[in-house]
């Protein structure tokens, strides 16, 4: 077999095997040449977008604008959004150049098309979660500054009650800074594929007592009891504390934070046909629709990002999930009679 050279077979090849996407319109915008990439792009086969516009093939998705007023003397214009034939979503980095035909030939554009769909939507995240976690930081930093600072002013001053106040909010601001670092280092270490459980031989009880200390000033500030139920005669469980204790931390935060003031929270811990061990943690918050509560386990997942006004990047529950799972458990929510959600992870008695 002789090996293929620059000629015409040859250009069809290359322009058939290159990943982007390349598609020539006439000056009118009628499409004359789809390559196999752009026609897994745009959803459409060579054989019927010939001919048809550009603008049909490739409508955009929001707006009254078409695509080929879109197109500009540049050659690289800004992503386009477009719908694929499916009806997807797609973001496009389009690059246009004109196309040298022989003299006399109607004049063509070939469109270079590149989807980014998927580095668009990471780099949308990467931008959210910026914004996010410096606000993060910057709420419990400057409450912080702020008792710091009276504390200095005024120490000979204040009654001791005034001081515990202060020092209250200083602790405060130390447990909500140490379970954000907390949960990004954890997500950190679970993208990066260096998430290991380090399991212990472990009294369940120490662990919700201390969960309960550390999350003492964020209850205390809203008022809210925790009320813990837990049976007796609990053997040592195989886990790995730091990881359960965190887990308690994220899902008691997070009943504070989205449930009432004033309103008490209940921790119940329960065994499960001597296979498993529940804990759930309910609150009288406003609850959480049936369709969402599969995916508020994935990172950054947010609900009414626009309502909601508790402070948060999104990480907590997805945490949760992977520590529940890395220990062969399940997480869940129900909803609570009366109002409010119960969230609930098990944890195998045996280690499987
Ligand atoms: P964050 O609290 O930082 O936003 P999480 O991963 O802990 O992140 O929670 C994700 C979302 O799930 C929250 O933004 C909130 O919309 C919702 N959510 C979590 N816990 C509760 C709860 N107890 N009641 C109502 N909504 C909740």
């Amino acid at each position: 077999m002789s090996n293929l050279r620059p000629g015409p077979q040859w250009a069809e090849t290359l322009v058939q095997s290159l990943p982007q996407g390349i598609v020539t319109i006439e000056e009118s915008g009628k499409i004359v040449f789809l390559n196999r990439s752009a026609e897994q792009i745009t959803g459409w086969r060579m054989a019927e977008a010939s001919g048809k516009s550009i603008n049909q093939v490739l409508p955009l998705a929001a707006g009254k604008e078409q695509f080929l007023e879109r197109l500009t003397e540049a050659s690289a214009i800004a992503p386009i959004h477009a719908l694929n034939r499916q009806g997807r979503d797609v973001m496009l980095a389009i690059t246009t150049a004109s196309l040298a035909l022989p003299d006399g030939a109607p004049a063509q554009t070939v469109l270079v098309i590149r989807d980014v769909t998927t580095e668009d939507a990471a780099q949308r995240l990467r931008s959210y979660f910026l914004a996010n976690i410096s606000h993060e930081f910057r709420t419990p930093l400057s409450a912080l500054k702020a008792s710091v600072e009276l504390l200095l002013e005024g120490v000979e001053g204040f009654t001791p009650d005034e001081t515990l106040e202060l020092v209250r909010s200083i602790h405060f601001s130390v447990t909500s800074l140490q379970t954000l670092v907390d949960n990004l280092l954890e997500s950190v270490s679970i993208e990066a594929g260096r998430f290991h459980i380090r399991r212990r031989p472990t009294d369940i009880r120490l662990l919700v007592a201390e969960a309960e200390a550390l999350m003492k000033p964020l209850l205390e500030r809203r008022n809210q009891a925790l009320i813990t139920s837990l049976p007796d005669g609990l053997r040592n469980l195989s886990v790995d504390p730091m990881r359960i204790t965190q887990v308690l931390v994220n899902l008691l935060s997070n009943a504070s934070k989205y449930g009432p003031v004033d309103q008490p929270i209940e921790l119940d811990v329960s065994l499960q046909q001597d296979r498993l061990l529940r804990i759930s943690v309910a609150d009288r918050g406003s609850g959480i629709p049936a369709e969402d509560r599969e995916n508020i386990f994935r990172r950054f997942v947010r609900l009414d990002e626009k309502d909601n006004a508790q402070y948060g990047i999104g990480l907590g529950l997805s945490v949760v999930k992977t520590i529940v799972e890395g220990h062969g458990g399940t997480v869940g929510l129900d909803e609570r009679p009366g109002g409010g959600s119960r969230f609930w992870f098990t944890v195998p008695l045996e280690v499987a």
